[in-house]
């Protein structure tokens, strides 16, 4: 296909409520929306790049400026045979995964609409279904968070993640636990401990945890090692994970027991399918992580999600989670048994609302 005209755009979203983990407070959500058009077709993608580098090194400003300036001249007036040669002609950049992952989507869903083929069967997804659970921030008081789990839980989602940090951990998890004795139950520490902690660490064994998300360095995966060795929660890894090479040396080294992909953090669909499957070699379970993706994103990850090993809940989220009024047309709602569908229609199989996405749009730039 000849990539004719590529659109970016710089949106800004208000969140329904703030969202605080160990890294900060949000209370909207900036990312970019790219739009490819191709022989009278149109793709869309969600790169997650945040405002501010906390999460990941790249930011919207950095994502933009390398879109512009390298990624979107390697694609655009090419005519593509298909994703991987995008990939190849994207390869000379390093780094940038967030940047390339979007670009990426928005490929993705152009090509799989000219077969006429939803994303989840492009990816070779298997189920029609994504078991989902919810992921909480930081509340102000454990009262508040009680209340929160149970609203969330009342709307139907099975599976709670709780964000923690230190001093926001063990009496937290043990108040929860007492309130709720038998839900799945995970926590989120995004890298705010460190090895020494670990006897703190080893305290979170009581509370018949699902799993422990990235407790330790962002960049690390020895001290998960240790640490997996001497805690009997399972240790699971996020921000650790940056690629196919990084995900095997984890699995090597025994890093984690468990693995949250994203698209956004790996550099595209095509990596993640790729983890998912070394994964599976490894009898590592993977569930799909979340960016607080607008109703584009989460089209996409509903369709990774559908592949075989994403066992476990997805951080994906029915409509009104995170955001009042969408960017697409087609809603999500929470089914009976805390699942969301996979979209089956062409490509990421959901309509954007123009209108409302030109009204949240900070910067829109267009090349042909
Ligand atoms: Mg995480």
């Amino acid at each position: 296909m000849k990539i004719e005209r590529i659109e970016l755009r710089h949106i800004k979203m208000p969140l329904v409520a703030p969202f605080t983990t160990s890294m900060g407070t949000d209370l909207d959500v900036e990312h970019i929306i790219i739009r490819v058009d191709a022989e009278g077709l149109t793709g869309w993608g969600e790169c997650v790049a945040e405002a501010a580098p906390f999460y990941s090194g790249e930011t919207v400003t950095t994502a933009w400026h390398v879109l512009q300036d390298f990624l979107l001249p390697a694609v655009l007036g090419k005519k593509l045979s298909g994703i991987d040669q995008a990939n190849d002609f994207m390869a000379r950049v390093r780094g940038h995964r967030m940047a390339k992952a979007g670009l990426e989507a928005a490929l993705w869903d152009v090509f799989a609409k000219s077969r006429n083929a939803s994303l989840a069967t492009m990816l070779n997804g298997t189920k029609h279904t994504v078991a989902v659970g919810i992921s909480i921030g930081m509340q102000p008081t454990v009262a508040e968070l009680i209340r929160r789990v149970e609203a969330f839980r009342a709307e139907g989602y099975a599976q709670v993640k709780i964000k923690i940090a230190p001093g926001n951990d063990i009496e937290t998890v043990k108040a929860l636990r007492r309130e709720f004795p038998h839900i799945p139950l995970q926590v989120d520490a995004n890298a705010a401990y460190k090895l020494s902690d670990i006897a703190l660490l080893k305290k979170l064994d009581d509370y018949s945890l699902r799993l422990i998300e990235q407790p330790l360095h962002h960049e690390d995966l020895l001290d998960h090692a240790e640490l997996q060795r001497q805690i009997a929660t399972t240790v699971a890894l996020d921000e650790s994970i940056c690629s196919l090479h990084t995900a095997r040396a984890a699995c090597a080294l025994k890093s984690c027991r468990a693995m949250n992909i994203k698209p956004g953090r790996v550099g595209g669909l095509s990596e993640a399918v790729r983890i998912h499957a070394l994964c599976a070699a490894h009898h590592i379970p993977v569930w799909h992580g979340g960016m607080l993706e607008t109703g584009i994103g989460r089209a996409a990850n509903l369709a990774l999600a559908s592949l075989e090993n994403f066992t476990l809940p997805a951080d994906i989220y029915a409509d009104g989670r995170h955001y009042s009024e969408d960017i697409v047309e087609s809603p999500c709602t929470l089914n009976a048994d805390s699942t969301l569908n996979v979209p089956t229609g062409p490509g990421i199989g959901v309509q954007v609302r123009l209108a409302r996405l030109e009204q949240v749009t900070a910067t829109r730039e267009v090349f042909c």
